[in-house]
C-alpha cells in the first residue's frame, strides 16, 4: 500500500527558500520515493527542478543554488495516477508569462476524467499524464485574481487534495473540504511561513507548527501576509492510514501524536484478541509501535524476530507476482535464534491483497517459530480507495473475496484477529465522524463510481528537460 506524496511550500524573504524545501521534502519521503522536485518563485520567474528519484539524488548544491528566490513549494511524489515517469515528477507549471503557477498536489481527483476532456475541448494542453495538472488548468483557465480562481477550482473538483502553489509573487495552500490528506501551517525565523503536509518536515526545518490548514481553506501568503478563505466543509474526513500506516510517528496530526495513536492500536488489539505467546513481533517498520503497545498490554517480550532490508527498491520487488513473492524474502530476515521454539504474535498494520504476509509466516515457521497469530492493526479492507492511496482493485482486496477464517487459512496463521473500526477509532482518540474509514466500511465521504477507472492520459505526454524556466 502506498502514500501518494508530500508537498512542502515555503514563503520566507532573506531566507534559502530552495534549501529550506529540501530538508523539509526530506523529512517527507517516506510519502512519495518515485520523483521529487522543488519550484522557486524571485517576484520575476519561477524555475523548477524536478527528476525522477530520492530527494538526495535529486538534488546537488549546483541544483539547489540555482532555485533562487523568496517562494519555494516542492514535492515528493508517488503515483496514483499517472505512470511512473519524468513527465509526471512534480512541481508542475501550467500557464505562461504571469499567468505562469506551479503546482504541489498530495491527493486524487475522483472526477479528473470529466475536467480533463472539458479542458482539452477549451483547447488546454496536457504535458503531464496527472490529474494534478488537470487542477492547476482548471486553476487558470477562469479570469479574475487568484484566490477566486482557486475557490471557483475548489467547486469543481470531487476529491482528495492538499496543494502547495505559488506564482511569481505569492504562495498559495489549499485542502479539499473533507480534509482527507494531511496539511499544516507553521512559521519560520519569524518571518516567513511553512505549509507541509506533516509536522515532521516543520521540526526537520526549525519551523513552528502553527495549526492545521483547515478543510475547505485557502491559505493566500505574500508581502502583504497571510490570509485565509473558508469554503464550506460538510465534514471532516481524515484518511485514518495517516495514523497507522502513512503519517511518521513523530508527526502529530488534529492533535494526537501518530506514535501514541499506533502504540493505543496496538493495546486495542491485545485487549480484543489477546493470546498467551511467548513473544510479541511486529512486522518491520510500520508495525513495530503497534506491536510494542501490544506487547505491553499483554505482558508478553518484544522481540525483533525480523530484520528489514531497508535499501530494497520497490519498482525490483513489484513488477509481477513472482517477484512480489520473492520480495518478502528479499525484504526480510528472519533470526532463528530468536524465534526457535517460540509462540508468536506477529503484529501488522494491515492485509490489502495477503499476497506477502503468507511468505512472512512461512518465513517465520521456517525459522523455528513454532506458532504464529496473526494480529492486524486496522479492520479488513473490503472497499478500494479512490483518494489517493495506492491499494488494490476490490478484485485484489483478500478480504472483498474471503472470510477472517478464510484468510488464517490462506496467510497460514494459527490465528488471525483484526482490530475493530471502534477500537480503531478509539485508539485515535479523535471523534469517529472526523475520518475517513471507506475502504472498511465502503461509506465514501465523496460519491465514487466502484468500476471508475484511474486517468490515463499517456497519448498526451511529452517529456520535459529537469531544469526549466518559466519566464
Ligand atoms: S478509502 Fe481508506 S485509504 Fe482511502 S482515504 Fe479513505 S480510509 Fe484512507
Amino acid at each position: 500500500m502506498h502514500e501518494s506524496c508530500g508537498v512542502v511550500g515555503v514563503y520566507a524573504p532573506n531566507e534559502d527558500v530552495a534549501r529550506l524545501t529540501f530538508f523539509a521534502l526530506f523529512a517527507l519521503q517516506h510519502r512519495g520515493q518515485e520523483s521529487a522536485g522543488i519550484a522557486s518563485a524571485d517576484g520575476q520567474k519561477l524555475k523548477v527542478h524536478a527528476q525522477m528519484g530520492l530527494v538526495s539524488q535529486v538534488f546537488n548544491e549546483e541544483s539547489l543554488s540555482k532555485l533562487t528566490g523568496h517562494i519555494a513549494i516542492g514535492h515528493n511524489r508517488y503515483s496514483t495516477t499517472g505512470s511512473s515517469r519524468i513527465c509526471n515528477a512534480q512541481p508542475l507549471i501550467v500557464g505562461k508569462g504571469q499567468d505562469a503557477l506551479a503546482i504541489a498536489h498530495n491527493g486524487n481527483i475522483v472526477n479528473s476524467r470529466l475536467l480533463y476532456q472539458e479542458l482539452l475541448d477549451k483547447g488546454y494542453s496536457f504535458s503531464s499524464t496527472t490529474d494534478s495538472e488537470v487542477i492547476g488548468n482548471l486553476i487558470i483557465s477562469v479570469p479574475g485574481e487568484m484566490v477566486s480562481k482557486i475557490r471557483y477550482t475548489m467547486h469543481r473538483l470531487q476529491g482528495a487534495y492538499s496543494l502547495t502553489m505559488m506564482n511569481r509573487d505569492r504562495m498559495f495552500a489549499a485542502r479539499d473540504p473533507f480534509g482527507i490528506r494531511p496539511l499544516c501551517l507553521g512559521t519560520i525565523n519569524g518571518h516567513g511561513w511553512v505549509v507541509v503536509s506533516e509536522t515532521c518536515a516543520l521540526d526537520q526545518i526549525g519551523a513552528r507548527f502553527v495549526r492545521e490548514v483547515e478543510p475547505g481553506e485557502i491559505i493566500s501568503i505574500g508581502p502583504d501576509g497571510l490570509e485565509s478563505y473558508r469554503e464550506p466543509s460538510p465534514r471532516h474526513a481524515i484518511c485514518i492510514f495517516e495514523y497507522s500506516y502513512f503519517a511518521r510517528p513523530d508527526s502529530t496530526i488534529n492533535g494526537r501524536l501518530v506514535y501514541q495513536a499506533r502504540q493505543a492500536m496496538g493495546a486495542r488489539l491485545a485487549e480484543e484478541y489477546p493470546m498467551y505467546a511467548d513473544l510479541v513481533v511486529g512486522v518491520p517498520d510500520s508495525s513495530t509501535i503497534a506491536a510494542k503497545g501490544y506487547a505491553q498490554r499483554c505482558g508478553i517480550a518484544l522481540a525483533d524476530g525480523l530484520i528489514k532490508n531497508r535499501y530494497i527498491g520497490r519498482t525490483f520487488i513489484e513488477p509481477d507476482q513472482r517477484l512480489r513473492d520473492l520480495g518478502a524474502k528479499l525484504k526480510y530476515n528472519p533470526m532463528p535464534q530468536v524465534l526457535d521454539g517460540k509462540r508468536i504474535v506477529l503484529v501488522d498494520d494491515s492485509i490489502v491483497r495477503g499476497t506477502t504476509t503468507p511468505h512472512v509466516i512461512k518465513l517465520l515457521k521456517k525459522a523455528g517459530a513454532k506458532e504464529v497469530h496473526m494480529r492486524v492493526c486496522v479492520p479488513p479492507i473490503r472497499y478500494p480507495c479512490f483518494f489517493g492511496v495506492d491499494m488494490a482493485t476490490r478484485w485484489e482486496l483478500i478480504a472483498a473475496q474471503k472470510s477472517v477464517e478464510e484468510i488464517r487459512d490462506f496467510i497460514g496463521a494459527d490465528s488471525l484477529g483484526y482490530l475493530s473500526i471502534d477500537n480503531l477509532v478509539k485508539a485515535v482518540d479523535l471523534p469517529s465522524n472526523s475520518f475517513c474509514l471507506a475502504c472498511f466500511n465502503g461509506e465514501y465521504p465523496i460519491p465514487v463510481q466502484m468500476d471508475m477507472e484511474k486517468l490515463s492520459l499517456e497519448t498526451h505526454l511529452h517529456r520535459h528537460s529537469p531544469t526549466q524556466d518559466y519566464k
